[in-house]
């Protein structure tokens, strides 16, 4: 076993890729201001570098930490000094990488169609595009493919646009994997577009969607990130810019944005997972959102899809002042997680972003919501933190099809209520 072990680390060092040999992840439940407490002075201590996959909220609320093999005993010992209680979600996160490595080893390789391209695997950046132009190429009357910007490392960033024509109709926007380690959101946004294409004349609902709206759907939002969660890091959820004056490299793209930029809940320091960049916009994956944004200006509906944690969210995430439209988008929120449950009895909950997860600034949602987009969500997908941002590919479908139930409420509810 330890043999192996060692093999494994080899076999991924030698690729050139960061390995998590040894690394739990442990769910920490703080159960008074003292705990979280004591959990918050453990985020300042960057030398453990601790990797909170859900960070300190607020008592009563749910902690999921990465913690290297070398800080498993300081942390360990820190949190029972502290009299709080731990347990060991992930026994070794290596193990999760290389099942999934093993997974998507065998999966298979772009086919001649899109009915044979394997939804059940996560996928390489080139499989997405080469996905993408396939999807294309099937269906030249509904859907294109715009390059609406390119990433700090020069990759093209790419939107499906699915429509039956007309010019600068009202439009839903849908994107996918912002924060890249989150795989399961790029995989269902393959599923999704296959099935906008194979479903826009069976579906009446999606019909008459399409009848009189375009959908837009970017399905890898932080290509660059992506590329490097499959080469070099498998948990990289930043963007990959530079900046002078640190070695730390990244941008959280879901604090970038200019909706309460710099608030509680985005940190300033290049080296934090949630460090929102030098101002507002700065990264070029966000700023192509924007451009498009702002150049179409008949966007009624805007969906980002993160994971995990299973909440379907609406604005705001900076403020505790509650949205104009808060009571519809509640409704709404509430609907959509209903269909959700009703295919494989999925649990989420649903609220605003300050009031049912914590304060988060300079969140996407935020801008578009403030730019006029009356139905602005925001999703968490599976699970609730037992393979956290690891979830096994056999997962990939069901997730998608939830997903896929709610979307379709949020859309058919904006196609009623056009404005
Ligand atoms: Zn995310």
């Amino acid at each position: 076993m330890r043999g192996l072990v060692v093999l494994a680390a080899l076999v991924a060092a030698a690729a050139g890729a960061e390995t998590f040999v040894g690394h739990q992840v442990l769910r920490v439940v703080p159960g008074s201001a003292a705990e979280l407490r004591s959990l918050r002075e453990l985020e300042e201590l960057e030398h453990l570098q601790l990797d909170f996959w859900l960070p300190p909220r607020g008592p009563g609320a749910p902690v999921d930490v990465r913690v290297p093999f070398a800080s498993l005993q300081p942390v360990k010992a820190h949190l029972e000094a502290g009299g709080v209680p731990y347990a060991v979600m992930i026994e070794d996160v290596q193990a999760l990488v290389d099942g999934e490595r093993r997974q998507t080893a065998r999966r298979r390789l772009l086919p001649a169609s899109t009915d044979a391209f394997d939804y059940a695997s996560y996928h390489s950046l080139d499989e997405i595009y080469a996905f993408m132009d396939l999807l294309v190429a099937e269906n030249p009357n509904l859907v294109s493919k715009l390059e609406i910007g390119r990433t700090t490392e020069n990759r093209p960033i790419y939107v499906l646009k699915f429509s039956r024509g007309g010019a600068n109709r009202p439009a839903v926007w849908i994107d996918t994997g912002i924060h890249s380690r989150e795989w399961v959101t790029q995989a269902s946004g393959v599923w999704f577009a296959k099935t906008i294409a194979s479903e826009h004349e069976n579906d009446e609902g999606l019909a008459s969607v399409l009848a009189e709206m375009d959908i837009f759907l970017e399905i890898v939002t932080n290509p660059d990130g992506f590329v490097f969660t499959h080469t070099k890091n498998r948990m990289w959820r930043k963007t990959r810019s530079s900046r002078s004056g640190s070695l730390c490299v990244g941008v959280d793209p879901n604090r970038n944005w200019d909706a309460g930029f710099g608030g509680s809940g985005s940190s300033g320091n290049p080296c934090s997972e949630t460090y929102r960049g030098p101002y507002a916009h700065s990264e070029p994956e966000v700023k192509a959102i924007v451009d498009f944004v702002k150049k179409h200006g008949n966007i009624k509906a805007f969906i980002s899809i993160h994971s995990y944690s299973q909440l379907l969210l609406y604005p705001y995430g900076y403020t505790t002042t509650p949205v104009t439209d808060q009571e519809e988008l509640h409704q709404v929120a509430e609907r959509a997680v209903a269909a959700l449950s009703s295919a494989y009895g999925t649990k989420y909950k649903y609220g605003s972003i300050i009031t049912t997860i914590y304060q988060a600034s300079g969140g996407t949602i935020d801008w578009t919501y403030n730019q006029g987009i009356k139905y602005s969500f925001t999703f968490e997908l599976r699970d609730t933190g037992r393979y956290g941002f690891l979830l096994p590919a056999s997962q990939i479908v069901p997730t998608a099809q939830e997903t896929w139930l709610a979307l379709r409420v949020i859309m058919l509810h904006a196609r009623n209520h056009l404005y």
